[in-house]
């Protein structure tokens, strides 16, 4: 979301005349667009901020901004503990964001504007003007109103809400004729998805929307993220099985195996109703492959609920995921709850689930190997001589060939020659494999962000 946001960000201040640079020491103005999920990624601002610390006002100090959710959540407090930003704009205002600098730039200082606005910030946005390349991401829906006992995102994304059909579309052919072969539609909780159908008539779902955009003959995969068990209705498990642009993977975050934790946080159902859901979906696509999101050490977590999370792995068998350990977000209910569980408990869980979650990654990516799988090729490699891309699972895939250009945006058939933990490397059935010299895999590419 945060990427995509970024991008956005970029798009409203290219009608002043500003370009994207990886450079800060060459910005005219600096953005910092920040999370606030877990304390670790909130902490992060403040040591970014130091290193940008103007030595003085004076020289062409680039003009600091704060955008995000940690804005959103922080505001002046930002302010306070750096005086050096000039402006604070939280993820529901940014397209302000010129004015903003505008004024930054004619001297005005603390500039805060974490408004809720009633109108969706959408609806100001300009078309998007660079290409995402490849594999887009296409906002959908933003916002949620489950408050989660653990989570910010209802009070720094404030609540729910999903773009009409109309303006989905309209966004999707734009991505497409930018080179788009795949799309990724994003929202804080995607399944709640229920946009105004065409010309504003009755609500649309997900599954309704991903058919309607499966006609479109030049979208090759389509994916979403992220989403919430109770909102896997059944017209979109069945589109899992009937849309063949629907790519066989999805993230379910189920955050803990046991019934008790998960009524603590509010998820409102049991991991026997995940699971259920889990065979639903294979019946309806036996090859889907499932990821999740977990927390480890929720208040009140005893070793008992966490066995019970060790057992939904078992049973499930992901092909990846993310652990955390749980992180006390202010002003949410479990922050403050009862039963808090000590970081060394913590440390130990998340080893012990990782350890697990691993061994389920690579065996889903050994199975891989000696397979041909398609692979989309979105991006160069890190080595020269070297394309990267994405199987139907997810799955990184990187691969030696003469021109890797030519490939990119190009989806080949691609035997999988060897599993590695984050990645697979393989060689295309068009050629046999022939490593260009210095094209070595990386083993180590696309860490898991655990
Ligand atoms: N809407 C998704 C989750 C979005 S937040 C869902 O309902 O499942 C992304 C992930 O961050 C969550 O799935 C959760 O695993 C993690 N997370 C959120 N708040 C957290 C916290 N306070 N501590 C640790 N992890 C957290
Ligand atoms: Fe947070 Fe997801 Fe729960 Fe919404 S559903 S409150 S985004 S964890």
């Amino acid at each position: 979301m945060n990427v995509y946001d970024a991008g956005r960000m970029a798009d409203v201040m290219a009608a002043d005349g500003y370009v994207r640079t990886d450079r800060a020491d060459a910005a005219d103005v600096a953005v910092l667009n920040t999370c606030h999920i877990r304390e670790k990624a909130a902490e992060k601002l403040y040591s970014d901020l130091g290193r940008l610390r103007p030595r003085s006002r004076a020289g062409g100090a680039p003009v600091i901004v704060v955008a995000g959710c940690v804005a959103q959540a922080e505001g002046a407090e930002i302010m306070r503990r750096a005086p050096w930003v000039d402006v604070v704009v939280g993820p529901q205002t940014y397209h302000r964001l010129p004015e903003l600098v505008r004024r930054a730039r004619a001297g005005e200082r603390g500039l805060l504007d974490i408004d809720f606005p009633l109108e969706s910030k959408f609806d100001r946005l300009p078309e998007e003007a660079a290409s995402q390349g490849p594999s887009a991401f296409l906002t959908i829906q933003e916002g949620c109103d489950k408050f989660c006992s653990f989570c910010v995102v209802p009070y720094t994304r404030g609540a729910e809400y999903s773009r009409p059909v109309d303006a989905v579309k309209a966004e999707a052919r734009r991505l497409l004729e930018g080179g788009a072969r795949e799309i990724t539609l994003l929202g804080q909780n995607v399944n709640a998805y229920h946009g105004a159908g065409p010309g504003g008539g009755a609500e649309w779902g997900l599954g309704r929307l991903i058919r309607a955009l499966a006609e479109i003959p030049e979208l090759a995969r389509i994916r979403y993220t992220t989403s919430h068990p109770r909102d896997m209705d059944a017209d979109l498990i069945a589109a899992h099985g009937e849309v063949p642009t629907l790519m066989p993977y999805l993230h379910l975050p189920v955050q803990s195996g046991s019934d008790r934790v998960l009524a603590a946080m509010g998820r409102r159902h049991t991991a026997g109703d995940y699971l259920g859901l889990v065979d639903r979906l294979r019946a309806a696509r036996p090859d889907i492959a499932l990821s999740s999101d977990f927390i480890v050490g929720h208040p009140g977590e005893d070793e008992a609920d966490f066995e019970a999370t060790i057992a939904l792995v078992r049973a499930v068998g992901y092909a990846q995921a993310y652990s955390f350990k749980y992180s006390p977000r202010p002003g949410t209910p479990a922050a403050t709850a009862e039963g808090q569980i000590d970081e060394a408990r913590k440390a130990d869980r998340l080893a012990r689930l990782q350890d697990l979650l691993t061994a389920q990654q690579d065996e889903f990516n050994r199975a891989t190997v000696g397979r041909v799988v398609p692979v989309l090729f979105d991006r160069r490699g890190r080595k020269p001589g070297q394309v990267a891309g994405r199987t139907p699972a997810m799955q990184a895939v990187h691969l030696c060939c003469e021109d890797p250009p030519s490939l990119l945006g190009e989806i080949r058939d691609v035997t999988i020659t060897e599993a590695h933990a984050n990645s697979l490397a393989g060689a295309s059935i068009d050629r046999p494999p022939q490593p260009s010299p210095g094209c070595a895999h990386e083993a180590a590419e696309n860490g898991r962000p655990n």
